[in-house]
């Protein structure tokens, strides 16, 4: 029950009325008989630096999701190496008055990447389409992983270079179309270009285009299947959405908040729980 005691723990955002993220982590604090509130606040970037600090100075924290996350990483006093490498914040906390902040995307996504393949995705080679803050977290995890190679292939050729010569180490390239990459034998494919959120939107990639079968991870989410994912099902592909990256970097948030293992099996149900409340909405053909 919510109490004198109760820690608040807010997502900052704008929008937040389709975040799940209050459900996850609400089942989790409940699991563990923790004292705390998760509450999702829409509130304008000139309002971020002050909820930010006055909710972790009063002993609570939070994530920040979109457009917010590189005015949480300005604000925050002691930013992770991987919130100075990706410029973006997606959890804050405090720690003896000083105001923390991470990026659990990065390990949100090496998680989600191991649960679709079993296995890291060292040595592979993959195909990343998209080059926005969900791609550099993608980027990171998968050199992370020390992969073989990554092609990054975007809308916008100019932010795909940007992002592999800021963070390719050597082991990203562009590709300038995607009829270009048909010749190499892909081992995972990662969509973190936003296509697949709106019913109408077309797919990122026509999947027969490439020339094996590969293992495709959408780090898009919906309550239901997305397009992508039911259309590499259908063609016999191991696919995954974003679903289980939602889940891992809620966890790793949940630990910077609570100092605690976090309860996984309760976060993915009650992230299936939404899922199956949801009213299964059919994807219209294109
Ligand atoms: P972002 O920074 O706004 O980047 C959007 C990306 O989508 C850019 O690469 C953009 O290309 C591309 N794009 C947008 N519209 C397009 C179109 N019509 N055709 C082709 N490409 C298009 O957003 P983000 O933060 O990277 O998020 C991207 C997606 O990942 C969102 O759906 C988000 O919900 C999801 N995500 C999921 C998780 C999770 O935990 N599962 C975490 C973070 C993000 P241009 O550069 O050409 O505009």
């Amino acid at each position: 029950m919510i109490g004198a005691a109760t820690r608040l723990l807010a997502l900052l955002g704008n929008p937040v009325g389709h975040s799940l993220s209050p459900r996850i982590q609400n089942a989790a604090i409940e699991s563990m008989g923790l004292d705390g509130a998760y509450l999702a606040l829409r509130c304008e970037a000139s309002d971020v630096a002050g909820l930010l600090r006055g909710i972790a100075r009063a002993g609570g924290g939070g994530n920040v999701t979109l457009p917010h996350k590189e005015e949480a990483a300005r604000t925050v006093d002691h930013p992770t190496d991987v919130v100075r490498l990706t410029g973006a914040c997606n959890t804050f906390w405090s720690d003896g008055g000083r105001i923390c902040g991470d990026n659990t995307d990065v390990q949100g996504f090496r998680g989600a990447v191991e649960t679709l393949l079993g296995e890291p995705a060292s040595g592979r080679k993959v195909l990343l389409l998209g080059a926005g803050g969900a791609a550099r977290a993608a980027l990171i995890g998968l050199l992370e992983d020390e992969v073989d190679e990554v092609v990054v292939w975007n809308r916008t050729l100019a932010k795909a270079e940007m992002l592999v010569e800021a963070l390719g180490a050597g082991r990203a390239r562009t590709a300038a179309s995607l009829e270009s990459v048909t010749e190499v034998p892909f081992e995972l494919v990662v969509n973190s270009t936003s296509l697949g959120l709106a019913d109408a939107d077309p797919l990122p990639i026509e999947l027969e285009v490439l020339r094996e079968p590969a293992p495709v991870l959408d780090l898009v989410y919906r309550p239901t299947e997305t397009r992508l994912v039911r259309r590499a099902r259908e063609l016999g592909m191991p696919a995954a959405d974003g679903g289980e990256m939602l889940v891992r970097q809620g966890a790793e948030a949940f630990q910077r908040w609570w100092d605690r293992a976090p309860p996984l099996p309760v976060m993915r149900d009650a992230l299936e729980e939404v899922r199956r409340d949801a009213t299964p909405e059919p994807l219209h053909e294109e």
